[in-house]
């Protein structure tokens, strides 16, 4: 059994405007042990299906169908007939316990008034019976496991006073300190610059293989996830059009979609430019009846307006929506 394994989820937002369709019915699971990528532009359902799986909807927000099965057991809030409060109450009992999120932009997470200490043990107060005075050295560990130098002094700082890349290792840091089965990063390294990317991702390959922990990583860029993970799910106008092993998307991609997300990757080994995919994602308000990137795709059919292709498999671990993969297209 996968330690974390979606079906159907399907989550909507209730706006002025009308009712926002953001993820729409999408499957998906997770190993222990291995990190999977989710990648999508903004708006494409990427992060909210994981607030879905954490609990961390906003307030307007609804999780409308579905299952999300984690560790053995069904967390999805219906499930809990309707009690919110039981719910809430168990969310509040795994989040940041074997269930934890590292979040994209580390200064609306931290607190600017808590010492890192403060904030690093935090968890560990609420999810662990640890005595207080093993606290101090278990944050120690935490930062150092992390490669923050000179921990001890870090410990008495502030968030404003370290820097960006110090930042999101101490997110990473509170994340880990319960021993999570499960990570879920929403974009970590979107807010920092090339080299500290490449460093932030190095370090949470370099903890899974320590912790054996399963890792999702939520980005807009198929370049973060080339080198770290095993699959990957290309999401687009709330729906995965692409899934399959991270060879397959990368050299044998088959939704045009991902092709365009691959076609935007800088190569620097190739000349070419950089090739933006022209237009823009489809309201979610009234999603189209058939494909989401038909009103972008170069290739689109009368059909690709219609009706939404159904999954079909090119492989055991490679699967992809779109007409065109029918026999001789339609
Ligand atoms: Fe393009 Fe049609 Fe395939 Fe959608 S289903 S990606 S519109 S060809």
């Amino acid at each position: 059994m996968s330690l974390l394994e979606i079906k159907n989820l399907t989550t909507s937002f209730s706006t002025e405007q009308g009712s926002v369709q953001a993820v729409r019915g999408i499957s998906l699971a997770v190993d222990q042990g291995e990190i999977v990528g989710i990648v999508g532009e903004s708006g494409s359902g990427k992060s909210q299906s994981m607030y879905s799986v954490m609990g961390l909807l906003s307030e307007n927000g609804r999780v409308e169908e579905g299952s999300i099965l984690f560790d053995g057991k069904e967390i999805s809030p219906k499930y809990f007939d309707g009690n919110e409060k039981a719910y809430e109450k168990y969310m509040e009992s795994i989040r940041g316990n074997t269930l934890s999120m590292i979040f994209q932009d580390p200064m609306s997470f931290l607190n600017p008034v808590l010492t890192i200490e403060k904030q690093l043990v935090e968890p560990l107060k609420n999810h662990r019976k640890i005595p207080a005075a093993e606290l101090h050295q278990r944050a120690v560990e935490l930062l150092t496991q992390v490669g923050i130098p000179s921990p001890e002094e870090r410990l008495k700082q502030y968030p404003h006073q370290l820097s960006g890349g110090m930042r999101q290792r101490v997110i990473i840091a509170i994340a880990l300190a319960c021993t999570p089965k499960m990570i879920i990063a929403d974009e970590p390294t979107t807010a920092l610059d090339v080299t500290i990317q490449a460093k932030i991702i190095e370090l949470i390959k370099e903890l899974k293989e320590k912790t054996g922990s399963g890792v999702i990583l939520i980005t807009h860029d198929l370049g973060v996830v080339a080198s770290a993970c095993s699959r990957i799910y290309i999401m687009y106008g709330g729906k995965i059009v692409e899934t399959g092993l991270a060879d397959e998307i990368f050299y044998s991609p088959q939704h045009p979609y991902t092709q365009g997300l691959l076609a935007c990757v800088n190569n620097p080994e190739s000349d070419n430019e950089l090739q933006p995919i022209p237009g823009s994602p489809p309201d979610l308000i009234s999603p189209p009846a058939g494909c989401p990137f038909v009103d972008r795709c170069s290739q689109a059919m009368k059909i690709c307006k219609q009706y939404m292709p159904r999954e079909k498999r090119l492989s055991e671990t490679h699967g992809v929506s779109c007409w065109l993969t029918e026999k001789g297209g339609i």
